[in-house]
């Protein structure tokens, strides 16, 4: 899945970090993901005996930038990292995606695209897509845009203090792909998400 568009190279992109092959222990991993992702958490290293890890989960899985801001949007995942010991964050988009779907077209559902285009994590996403990939449509804008917003949203998580400092938990960029089961993980030396594993 290469990227046609690169973020800039000097923003928070820089910082992305990513550790491929490293084995997860599911009890000290948090899990953001989108509302309607059915996840095969065990397989993919999420679940263990049958209980999962934590998870924060939201439609189009946005993540508000953190704010110094005692309450705000951002308090629910502030409080989800800073209330248990955490040794990685795994952000996992997917690509067949309901909130991303009322995003790319606005007649569909009005009301739910109003409401969405209205949250600055959303309206990121919206912006940077309609700006590089215009000329898109079908499964490519799909796939493209189920990227763009793992990497938006990656950016907006990096921004927490916990995270961008060194010595926090590790953070990992997942796409995960329903039309033939793949996994794929953000490689930032490479710019483009590298196929993992295969997990039918
Ligand atoms: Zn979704």
């Amino acid at each position: 899945m290469q990227r046609s568009h690169s973020t800039s190279a000097q923003g928070p992109a820089s910082t992305r970090r990513r550790r491929a092959g490293a084995a997860l222990d599911p009890q000290r991993t948090l899990l953001i993901s989108c509302f309607d992702a059915a996840l095969p958490l065990e397989r993919m290293g999420l679940s263990a005996r049958g209980i999962p890890c934590a998870q924060v989960r939201s439609p189009a899985h946005l993540v508000a930038p953190w704010s110094e801001a005692t309450t705000g949007e951002s308090t629910a995942l502030q409080l989800s990292l800073s209330m248990r010991e955490t040794h990685d964050v795994v952000i996992c988009g997917h690509v067949r995606c309901t909130a991303l779907e009322v995003l790319l077209d606005e007649a569909r559902a009005q009301q739910a695209f109003q409401l969405l285009s209205q949250v600055p994590a959303a309206r990121a996403t919206l912006e940077l897509v309609r700006r590089n990939y215009g000329r898109l449509g079908g499964d490519a804008l799909r796939e493209v845009m189920a990227q763009e917003n793992v990497l938006t949203q990656l950016d907006h998580l990096l921004t927490y203090p916990l995270l961008s400092g060194g010595g926090g938990p590790r953070v990992h960029a997942w796409l995960y792909d329903e039309r033939d089961m793949s996994l794929w993980a953000y490689d930032s030396g490479d710019s483009q998400f590298a196929k993992q594993v295969q997990l039918r």
